[in-house]
């Protein structure tokens, strides 16, 4: 970059600057010069507040069961009951026996 005095930092391979090696500066006052030299950003979009307000109902829940008319479990609506194997009142799935 080319320009004049304003646009130099601190960083290393500050060569540009006039000044190195004259002025001991500590580094708390080169960081602020360099803050104030680039340009304004925000410091974050929204607010913690605002963030929290929104992830107030994020939280999960649990699915819906409903109890299968067959074997009486609680299953899955429109799901075939992982129990019986049946769905709509008739066996679609042959479920092995938990030995
Ligand atoms: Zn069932």
């Amino acid at each position: 970059m080319s320009g004049g005095r304003r646009f130099q930092t601190c960083a290393a391979g500050s060569t540009l600057n006039p000044l190195r090696g004259k002025i001991k500066a500590p580094a708390r006052t080169c960081a602020r010069r360099e803050r104030i030299l680039t340009m304004p950003n925000p410091k974050r979009r929204h607010s913690k507040r605002r963030t929290s307000l929104r992830r107030s109902h994020d939280a999960i829940t649990a699915g819906a069961l409903s109890e299968c008319p067959n074997c009486h479990e609680r299953k899955r609506p429109h799901h075939v009951c992982p129990k019986c194997g049946h769905y709509k009142d008739r066996e679609v799935l042959e479920v092995k026996e938990a030995s």
